[in-house]
């Protein structure tokens, strides 16, 4: 019988293994780019026609390629890059696997051009489908042209599986973005049919962040640093008040490598988890250093996905270092947030006569756009809600234009009258609160702003151990299971920040002497039952939320509830406390605790336009 196995020609190989390696034109971006930076180029310009389809160019002035080398890295499994097969472990290139520009070649028409700083001139290979179709020497600067002409152009499967001019383009700006984020040293450009889409500056990574997605990401961002004994994490992640109802800007990268990690994303997420809503997502741009050895790089060259040896240990530091930042950017207060330098003070001080007293100018921006949603976060809304509070008689006079000059109108010129807020607060089915603010109608759950309030409250006491303590004139006696025992001695000093003071009488008996202040009227044996309950209920395998939960659990529990009838007072020191939080939008579970009724939509609801 005859023999039936036959090699396949290198140019039929080439080709299988090119349909795994390059899926689409951005897989040939991001193995160019990726060349261009082993290569040492400190400029790497990319310029594609027809999302990639037509054309493929990449320049670097990087290292240049030999004549023989520019030959050689055609060939499959020829890389300059490892040599042996420990390399394999100790991988900080990029590629590794020479099986790029082998599949490129297979695939498409290819033009190189390249020239190392010590020859004096360059050579231009072409290659299509394998075949070196020209080879000449020519005069150029030192660096390395890639130009890729008609992906596919020998697969025309291949070629008709594309998606869109669109979506393709969309695909390869992604590769763009991963490439050039973790490369912020690097300058880079991406010109599509002749329009440039991106310039980026060789910086810092926040200025790549700016120059990638806005300027406006200088106000946005929140810098992430922590190292830990294996693992070092160093980025930049947004503040939950920019958070988005798309996933929209999440980049994880391990050693510089884009990847993609359920597990580790989860850790970002409930780290910010009482901060953003339950629908929006929050953005984050971390690069995760770990020795090389520790990690397994999937060896399929197009996933992202990778391998930690001990996930668990960076995950506790990534929540870690995720709420530290969140952390130190609540607790340090923002300018903004401090109400206008003690204005009535000064009047009070100064008008002990009779003299009528001439009030400032309210201040009004005459750019704040009250129907804007809320994109600029809380500090409008915070101007928005002081301008309310010092504009007795209500906003719309604003709206329309009239004169809001207090010094017209001598009833209101008392000192008093500032400090009096005469906004009017309703409530409604006892459970939310109406006021009018300067954009339109305030509507406010008053159990989840409440909530809030306090969650902020006990994070802060968790912070200086301050929680004020009343103390009990008979202690109550709380009795618990053996296993729920040692949670609670494990628990006291928490608690103890918070104004409880226990003492264990004997092995399951515990007496509170002492109760939080907030807590006058609620049973504190229930309290912190619940707690106790939910502690092990959120017990995350790595325990990293406890004093979070522990917050959260007393808020939710000693919150005003709905149906609660409140006095006009409560009410305007609710609104007041609610937007002196640091988050004011959600409550500590992601829910919305306000909404607002704009104007325009009153309007419109009356069919009457502005
Ligand atoms: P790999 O990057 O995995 O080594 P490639 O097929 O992408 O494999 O590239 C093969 C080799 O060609 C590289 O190892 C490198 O030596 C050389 N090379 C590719 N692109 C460039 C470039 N832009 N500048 C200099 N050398 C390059
Ligand atoms: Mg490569």
């Amino acid at each position: 019988m005859l023999d039936v196995i036959k090699l396949l020609p290198d140019s039929v190989a080439n080709q299988i293994a090119a349909g795994e390696v390059i899926q689409r034109p951005a897989s040939a971006v991001k193995e160019l780019m990726e060349n261009a930076l082993d290569a040492g180029a400190t400029q790497i310009d990319l310029v594609v026609k027809d999302a990639g389809k037509a054309m493929i160019m990449v320049i670097d002035n990087g290292c240049g390629m030999s004549e023989t080398d520019a030959r050689l890295c055609f060939e499959r499994h020829a890389t300059s890059k490892i040599s042996k097969a420990e390399d394999l472990f100790a991988i900080r290139t990029m590629g590794f696997r020479g099986e790029a520009l082998a599949s490129i070649a297979a695939i498409a028409q290819v033009e190189l051009k390249t020239r190392r700083r010590e020859d004096e001139v360059g050579v231009c290979i072409v290659n299509e489908g394998s075949v070196v179709k020209e080879q000449s020497l020519i005069p150029m600067s030192p660096g390395t042209t890639f130009v890729v002409k008609n992906l596919f152009f020998n697969v025309p499967a291949r070629r008709n599986f594309l998606k869109s001019a669109q979506a393709e383009m969309r695909h390869i700006v992604e590769e763009f973005i991963r490439v050039t984020l973790m490369n912020p040293e690097v300058g880079f450009s991406l010109t599509s049919d002749g329009k440039e889409i991106y310039h980026l500056y060789p910086g810092n990574l926040k200025q790549r962040i700016m120059g990638l997605f806005g300027n406006s990401y200088e106000e946005k961002l929140l810098p992430v640093n922590q190292e830990a004994d294996r693992v070092r994490i160093h980025g930049y992640i947004v503040k939950a008040e920019y958070a988005k109802k798309t996933r929209g800007e999440q980049y994880f990268f391990v050693n510089k490598r884009f990847i993609k990690h359920a597990y580790l994303h989860h850790a970002i997420e409930n780290a910010y988890m009482e901060m953003i809503p339950k629908d929006s997502f929050p953005g984050y741009f971390l690069n995760i250093e770990v020795d090389p050895a520790d990690i397994d790089i999937n060896i399929h060259p197009t996933k992202t996905e990778v391998n930690f040896l001990d996930v668990k240990l960076i995950y506790a530091v990534l929540h870690a270092a995720v709420r530290k930042a969140i952390g130190q950017h609540n607790l340090s207060p923002m300018i903004d947030f401090e109400a206008p330098a003690d204005l009535n003070d000064d009047i009070g001080a100064a008008t002990s006569g009779a003299r009528p007293i001439v009030f400032p100018q309210i201040p009004v921006n005459p750019n704040y756009n009250p129907f804007s949603q809320s994109t600029e976060g809380h500090r409008d809304r915070w101007n928005d809600f002081q301008q309310r509070r010092q504009t007795p008689s209500g906003d719309w006079r604003l709206l329309y234009g009239e004169r809001t000059d207090l010094a017209d109108s001598p009833t209101e010129a008392e000192p008093q009258a500032q400090t009096q807020s005469n906004d009017k607060y309703l409530q409604v089915n006892q459970s939310f609160i109406l006021t009018t603010v300067k954009s339109g109608l305030l509507l406010i759950d008053q159990h989840l702003a409440h909530t809030r309030i306090l969650f902020e409250k006990y994070l802060k006491q968790l912070e200086n151990h301050d929680g004020v303590s009343q103390q009990e004139l008979f202690p109550q006696a709380f009795t618990v299971n053996a296993n729920d025992a040692s949670l609670l001695k494990e628990l006291m000093p928490v608690l103890g920040s918070l104004g409880f003071v226990l003492e264990q009488a004997n092995p399951t008996t515990f007496m509170i002497n002492g109760t939080p202040s907030d807590s006058a009227g609620h049973d504190a044996v229930v309290l912190l039952e619940k707690i106790l309950d939910n502690y092990k209920i959120n017990r995350t395998d790595l325990q990293l939320d406890r004093k979070l939960g522990i917050a959260k659990t007393m808020a939710v529990q000693l919150a005003i509830k709905s149906q609660t009838q409140l006095s006009e007072l409560k009410m305007q020191n609710i609104v007041d406390q609610l937007f002196a939080c640091n988050v004011a939008e959600v409550a500590p579970n992601g829910k919305k605790i306000y909404v607002i009724i704009s104007m325009e939509e009153l309007m419109e609801k009356f069919g009457r336009s502005l």
